[in-house]
């Protein structure tokens, strides 16, 4: 068999398949070239998925009549200078290979005008055949228009998905690029209807979050951490939500790396990592993260499509991820998210957001009348409960014995029990709304895990060893754990088939309920296998063990039990959220507290 070079027009074919999978990758390659020739506006358009139409203009540098040519010829860029620029890049394209490689396999046309000339000029290309520039009309910047992809490559056009999916894939090739550059103008329509539409950002740092928030979504502003750290000359910074902000997949975790985003497994295992013990298992983190490094310390040139990028020190990255988030997190302390009570708020107002819609006559008015009468009526709801379950009402904490309050109570002062299950406390600003359950959880479970890490848990002989009766797997499976648990403070033993005996449990449980306990650590540990060291798991074993040992929802507590809750959520890390990530309380701010009662 002959060995022959290969004609121009199929390398660029060949290469077409790698750089341009579907109607998403020339998006993803268009408006990169717009963002690294300078543009401040991008507008692009796509019709029928991108087979019919793909169309990019930018107000950028532009291009000159002899640089048209070049700017499809293979291998043909600007933004090498030499050999060695190859591991300083610094722009997002670099291999020379998209305009033909889309020449190739679409019809495309190009429309540029050189800033500061005053001629535009247009050349096409249709299946790798390049007509000469003709005169044009348009402002300085360039047009790229690509119409019929992948009409030269009939088997390829077979593996587009419908026009719902490729619309999907163009939508998130944007937004990502919108992410990353705040300063820039983009708009996107699909099939003539704008499904994006963000103005510049002007100030770098505000700007930044505002479009994080304009893509995301509005809420993320109010429940995002701000990140900024450094080590070794890489830097992080960029947004975490709050525990409580949390959605069912990893797909809003974006990164990016000196301002190219990228797809990277090691985001997604750092940011689950660091979440860890403030996020039930399936639920994930959104965040935008950036990192800034030495173009020589990453490698972007492992993919053809650059969508992958290779860390020098991969470890170093994702150590600085985890460091920054578990800094933010611990930093939220008690922060709570905003949503829970902005969604509490939205539903106690009639009709939703937007103030109370019901006459203002319909509340009383005229409460100067009713204040007179006021002490005497209360004293009737302060007569003791007549329902055995919540035999007394805490000591009524009155605004009269004042406890000071100020900022070194964020959560306040205990003023009621409701339900046995709600702690209402007084803050300086608001009201506060605790559960005492979850919040008491989040408090056993931090203090559990750092006896287990100093080593030395204490723990507390049963006066009566308790016997629990389980399936014989479930005890079993205890059994073969026991010198495990043993050392996490549970000491248990056979007795007899399938029961077990606790003889001692975690000081810190108190008098929690062992039963669950045993039969909740016996699921857990059917989950783990048999492979992993329990070690391994704290997190999962600390959080029943906490569960069980914390205040019950129902149990009564006094006005000094609630205070000594307020003060220990405030001194514990996470604390405002249990570790299955729900809210321990939420905040109500007086304008909040107002604006339902249409004071404002
Ligand atoms: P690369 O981006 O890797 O250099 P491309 O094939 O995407 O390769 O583009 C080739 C060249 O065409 C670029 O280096 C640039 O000089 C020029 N070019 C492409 N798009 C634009 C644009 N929108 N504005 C100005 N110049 C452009
Ligand atoms: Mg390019």
């Amino acid at each position: 068999m002959a060995i022959r070079r290969l004609p121009e027009g199929l390398v660029n074919r060949i290469a077409a398949g790698e750089v341009v999978e579907r109607p998403a990758s020339v998006v993803k390659e268009l408006v990169e070239n717009s963002i690294d020739a300078d543009a401040r506006a991008i507008d692009i358009a796509v019709e029928d998925g991108g087979r019919a139409l793909i169309r990019v203009a930018d107000d950028g540098c532009g291009m000159t009549r002899g640089e048209l040519p070049l700017a499809v010829e293979r291998h043909a860029t600007s933004k090498l200078a030499d050999d060695e620029a190859l591991f300083h890049i610094v722009t997002l394209g670099f291999r020379g290979e998209a305009l033909p490689s889309i020449g190739a396999v679409g019809r495309l046309v190009m429309t540029s005008r050189a800033q500061g000339t005053d001629a535009a000029w247009q050349i096409s290309v249709e299946g790798g055949d390049l007509s000469a520039p003709e005169p044009a009309a348009r402002a300085a910047g360039t047009e790229v228009v690509v119409r019929d992809l992948f009409f030269a490559t009939p088997a390829r056009l077979k593996f587009l998905k419908s026009p719902r999916t490729e619309n999907q894939h163009v939508s998130d090739v944007v937004t990502r690029l919108a992410m990353a550059h705040p300063e820039i103008a983009f708009t996107l329509s699909i099939d003539g209807r704008r499904t994006l539409d963000v103005t510049a950002e002007l100030s770098p740092d505000e700007g930044r979050l505002q479009r994080l928030s304009s893509v995301i979504g509005r809420d993320f502003r109010e429940n995002a951490l701000s990140l900024d750290a450094e080590r070794e000359g890489i830097r992080l910074f960029g947004y975490a939500s709050l525990p409580t902000y949390n959605r069912g997949t990893t797909q809003h975790q974006y990164l990016f790396v000196n301002g190219r985003p990228v797809r990277d497994r090691l985001l997604h295992g750092a940011v689950r990592g660091a979440y860890r013990d403030v996020l039930a298992a399936g639920r994930h983190a959104v965040c935008a993260l950036f990192i800034e490094l030495p173009p020589d310390a990453v490698d972007v040139n492992v993919h053809p499509a650059k969508a992958e990028v290779r860390f020098r020190d991969a470890g170093l990255v994702r150590g600085l991820i985890v460091g920054a988030l578990r800094h933010a997190l611990a930093g939220a302390g008690h922060r709570s998210g905003t949503t829970a009570s902005a969604g509490m708020l939205g539903a106690a107002r009639p009709e939703g957001a937007g103030g109370p819609t019901i006459p203002y006559a319909r509340y009383p008015t005229g409460g100067g009348r009713f204040s007179a009468g006021l002490s005497e009526a209360a004293q009737g709801f302060q007569a003791p409960f007549t329902d055995g379950t919540a035999p007394a009402a805490p000591p009524p904490v009155s605004e009269g014995e004042a406890t000071p309050l100020g900022s070194e109570y964020p959560l306040g002062v205990a003023r009621a029990q409701l339900h046995g299950t709600y702690i209402v406390a007084q803050t300086e600003g608001g009201i506060i709304i605790v559960d005492q359950h979850a919040a008491h959880e989040r408090i056993v479970y931090e203090r559990m895990k750092a006896a287990l890490a100093g080593g030395q848990v204490k723990t507390q002989m049963l006066l009566i060893p308790e016997v629990v009766e389980l399936d014989p797997a479930a005890a079993s499976r205890l059994e073969a754990r026991a010198a495990e648990l043993a050392e996490l403070g549970l000491v248990l033993e056979p007795f007899g088939i399938g029961a077990i005996v606790v003889r001692e449990v975690p000081a810190l449980l108190g008098d929690g309920d062992v039963r669950g306990l045993v039969l909740d650590l016996a699921d857990d540990l059917a989950e783990l296998g048999e492979a992993v060291a329990l070690k391994d798991r704290l997190g999962d074993v600390c959080g029943t063990l906490a569960c069980h040992g914390s205040v019950r929802a129902g149990r009564t507590l006094n006005g000094d039990e609630m205070n000594a809750l307020l003060r220990q959520m405030e001194s514990t890390p996470n604390s405002g959220q249990c570790n299955h990530g729900r809210p321990t309380y939420v905040e109500l701010d007086l304008p909040d507290v107002e604006k339902l009662f249409g004071r404002r």
